[in-house]
């Protein structure tokens, strides 16, 4: 296995939430907006109750705020600004118990985080003029002076004058809109104490329109002009959610409205600022993108956080995943309400294996943590895909232990106890106690404060004379040992009910619940006849690897006759490694009707995976003959990533017509770029007679606007793969590549044109390479920070040390701390890694012609032993 690299990177250091010597109560922002000047300008007042004895001073949060006056009551104070804390001195000693307000005038001076004005260039005319905030996780400061940490809650009240024309939406109900002379003023208030950074503030020209939720409540939603209907599609089922979600939880939705507004240039997806949230308007979408793309995954989310991070939050980064992985277990809990129990789930188990394997490959490839951590550089670090993905499947797996009632009755309870307050872990942990009498301290142990997973083997036998099936189930993660300890992080064995699900001829299904918990254990199970399939955590609760080797027959019943889709895909994938390393033409029959015939997309995706690993042309006839009758999107997405992998005519003839047009922009896309991969044959040396045919289908192709440039994207992708472009041979297309990085495209399809790039860069020729580096070199200058996202991933490929200076300059300016943590990991591996050799490329051409001889071979055989199994089974 791969090593990991630690988590905590150098500057990293354990981090606590503050002292509190004043407990907040209540903060009123009165301000005056103008997106066009970019102004903001106005007075936030404090009103707290005294905690500490003897306060003479108060320390506020603020980062490069003009600060024009302070008074405490109506009574001028001294104050000073040092750092990033403003120091007001209070005018006579408080004590505790008493209350104290004070209030600040300041304005903007050039705020690098927290509030960010977008609006029309030369580049971008058609852009709008909007202002808005983003306060999460330690910003808002950068718009307002506070006690800018999550220990501390305030109800707030936002009253702001913004220009004629434009609408400022904020948090809480609006209170008034009033008309006047030189403006609008609107005034929002909410009654029910959050954090500061959820405080938001938007200020541009909307349309809006509202739903009624449940109990009447007003569910609204602003879109630029001229995207209602993208709008009306996109969060077409808030309302039901609202509903879903009150029902789970028994907890009724917290706050006076519900709101969502999309806006230009978001730097997340969404962000749940409290009753108000904020969306990116790259998830509105017309009709033809809503074939096979939803936005109701973002907007679940943002909404589950309504109940979970905003009215409980978490008491400090830490425990982040009480705010983002019940987020994230919602956007699944929100999958099964809307398919039903009905549905059986499929949605939502593979919903919750797409999660899986996200964060598998950050565990396998990047760092192990465990979910709660304290030591890091900037609180953004802690949100990945163990905060997201893992917290999301340990609240899943503790449903699964808990049973669905006594789940929801322990969330209740939680929510209920901490109603407007902020949590740790261990609030959640003696809510489950106290509401089902059972203690999940150690699940929590060894799920949450420790980091892994189990890495399950598993094998099975049949005792005929004694009626018992015999199980070996091991965890090898720790290597025999009750744990390991590896850079600071600990993994350890895992105690679990673990459900095993035998099923007989008659149909008949056996279940058993047993207990694990040692490195190797040794179960006998009773069954009355030879068991036709086994399954092993029958329901995909349990976030782990599995080597589980069963026979053949075995497999294949599992993978056509099992109702449930998880034990298809298992059975797909487990027959692909094993079986499928020989050529079997029974294997290869089953899995084609599988691509079409199977209930389940996602089935139909996992078993074009396979047979494109098994690489014959039998494989590729059967996916070839599927993609031809494939009536779900997804599935023809799967089928057409599987046919890129196999470089011949056949694949790149049934591509082509995909490529050209199809239904969905996502089919389009991938049908155009595993098109191209299927001409591209480095063993051929390059000698491609078609490529200037290629490159000229990819030229049009770029013509083709689709969502979120997809098409675009993948097109750009295709192009800087064609062989000479690396070297000079073929000067448009590196032309093309360029043109597309420049501003005045748009951002999704520069992003793909600087990732294109960086690809090449391994490979260039000197020429070129100084060319490609002169354009990333420019970029690190631009203003786009989806741009500079892109950016820099793209210079970590190139592989070569030039790109270090461009990295370091980047990392000198950057304010976000997702892009200097990407920085520094990128220089540390360009550090470690250096250019390839020459000699390693040349190494990598001659190894992808040995897999096409071997395919051919493979091929051969399975032409003349598979005539003859068929001709011996008639
Ligand atoms: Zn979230």
């Amino acid at each position: 296995m791969k090593e990991r690299r630690p988590f905590a990177v150098t500057g990293a250091s354990p981090h606590y939430a503050p002292d509190r010597p004043v407990k907040l109560d209540h903060i009123a922002l009165d301000l005056s907006v103008d997106p066009k000047k970019k102004k903001l300008e106005g007075t936030i007042t404090h009103r707290a109750k005294v905690v500490a004895s003897h306060l003479k001073w108060i320390k506020l949060d603020q980062v490069d705020l003009d600060i024009l006056d302070v008074k405490i009551g109506m009574e001028k104070a001294k104050f000073f600004v040092e750092g990033n804390f403003l120091h007001i001195e209070l005018n006579r000693t408080f004590e505790p118990g008493s209350t104290i307000e004070f209030s600040v005038k300041y304005q903007l001076k050039n705020p690098r985080r927290g509030i960010y004005f977008v609006g029309p260039d030369s580049d971008y005319p058609s852009k709008l003029y909007q202002a808005w905030t983003q306060g999460q996780d330690e910003d808002s400061r950068f718009w307002f002076p506070t006690f800018d940490y999550p220990n501390q809650k305030a109800t707030t009240e936002v009253s702001v004058r913004v220009p004629k024309g434009f609408t400022a939406i904020s948090n809480g109900a609006l209170i008034s809109k009033t008309d006047q002379a030189d403006g609008v003023q609107f005034h929002y208030r909410l009654g029910t104490p959050h954090v500061t950074y959820l405080v938001s503030l938007v200020v541009g020209e909307f349309s809006e329109w509202a739903d009624t939720g449940p109990h009447g409540l007003k569910v609204q939603y602003y879109v630029p002009k001229g995207r209602e209907a993208d709008g009306k599609r996109s969060f077409e089922n808030t309302a039901k959610m609202v509903t879903a979600f009150e029902e789970k939880t028994g907890v009724r939705y917290p706050y006076e409205k519900y709101s969502q507004v999309a806006v230009q240039d978001f730097i997340f997806g969404g962000m749940e600022n409290t009753s108000a949230t904020t969306q990116t308007d790259l998830t509105l979408h017309d009709e033809r993108t809503h074939l096979d793309y939803t936005s109701d995954p973002l907007v679940a989310h943002e909404l589950a956080h309504q109940w979970f991070g905003n009215l409980l939050t978490c008491r400090d980064w830490s425990h982040g995943w009480l705010n983002e992985g019940f987020a994230t277990f919602m956007e699944r809990v929100w999958v099964e309400c809307k398919s039903g129990p009905d549905g059986g789930f499929e949605e939502a188990k593979y919903y919750s294996y797409q999660d899986w394997k996200e964060y598998l490959d950050d565990d396998q490839h990047k760092y192990r943590r465990p979910i709660v951590f304290n030591t890091y550089i900037e609180p953004i670090d802690l949100f990945d895909t163990h905060l997201y993905q893992k917290g999301g499947l340990v609240l899943n797996l503790i449903r699964s232990i808990l049973g669905e009632a006594d789940f929801w009755k322990s969330v209740q309870l939680y929510l209920v106890r901490h109603h407007g307050q902020t949590v740790e872990t261990l609030d959640l942990i003696r809510a489950i106690e106290e509401a089902t009498g059972k203690n999940l301290r150690r699940v929590f142990d060894e799920w949450v404060f420790n980091a892994g997973y189990p890495e399950f083997e598993v094998s099975y036998q049949w005792h005929e004379d004694k009626k018992l099936t015999e199980w070996v189930i091991e965890q090898k993660q720790t290597g025999g040992q009750p744990s390991v300890t590896k850079d600071g992080v600990t993994t350890s064995l895992f105690h679990l009910p673990l459900s095993i699900e035998m099923t007989l001829e008659n149909g008949e299904r056996i279940k058993n619940t047993i207990d694990v918990g040692d490195a190797r254990e040794r179960v006998f199970l009773p069954s009355p006849s030879r068991p036709v399939m086994v399954r092993f955590d029958r329901d995909f609760t349990i976030p782990k690897t599995l080597k589980f080797p069963r026979p053949k027959e075995m497999l294949l019943y599992q993978l056509t006759k099992d109702s449930d889709c998880m034990g298809r895909i298992e059975a797909a994938q487990e027959l692909g490694r094993e079986i499928g390393k020989t050529a079997d033409s029974e294997l290869i029959n089953v899995l084609e009707k599988v691509l079409t015939a199977d209930a389940f997309w996602g089935v139909q995706v996992e078993a074009a995976r396979v047979l494109s690993s098994i690489r014959t042309d039998q494989a590729r006839d059967a996916l070839v003959r599927a993609l031809k009758i494939s009536n779900n999107p997804k599935g023809r997405r799967g089928i057409v990533s599987a046919l890129g992998a196999f470089k011949d005519e056949p694949s790149a003839a049934a591509l082509k017509t995909f490529a050209e047009g199809d239904p969905s922009y996502f089919v389009e896309a991938d049908a155009t770029y595993a098109w191209a991969s299927s001409k591209m044959k480095p063993w051929d040396n390059h000698r491609l007679t078609d490529i200037k045919s290629v490159e000229d289908f990819l030229h049009q192709q770029l013509e083709k606007n689709s969502y979120r440039q997809v098409i675009r994207a993948a097109t750009l992708r295709a192009l800087s793969e064609l062989p000479g472009v690396e070297s000079g041979d073929r000067p448009k297309a590196l032309e093309t590549l360029i043109e597309w990085t420049k501003r005045g495209h748009d951002t999704d399809a520069r992003g793909a044109a600087v990732r294109a790039l960086g690809s090449i860069l391994k490979s260039a020729k000197p020429n070129e390479k100084v060319k490609i580096l002169d354009v990333l070199s420019y970029l690190a200058e631009e203003d786009n920070f989806r741009l500079r996202f892109q950016l820099v991933p793209a210079l970590e490929d190139s592989e070569c040390e030039e790109a270090i200076p461009i990295l370091s300059r980047i990392a000198q300016k950057e304010n976000d701390g997702r892009i200097t943590r990407a920085v520094q990991r990128a220089i540390n591996h360009l550090m470690t890694s250096g250019t390839l050799p020459e000699s390693v490329l040349n190494l990598k051409t001659a190894l992808e012609k040995l897999e096409e001889e071997h395919r051919k071979l493979r091929s051969l055989f399975e032409e003349k032993m598979g005539k003859g199994f068929n001709q011996l089974s008639e």
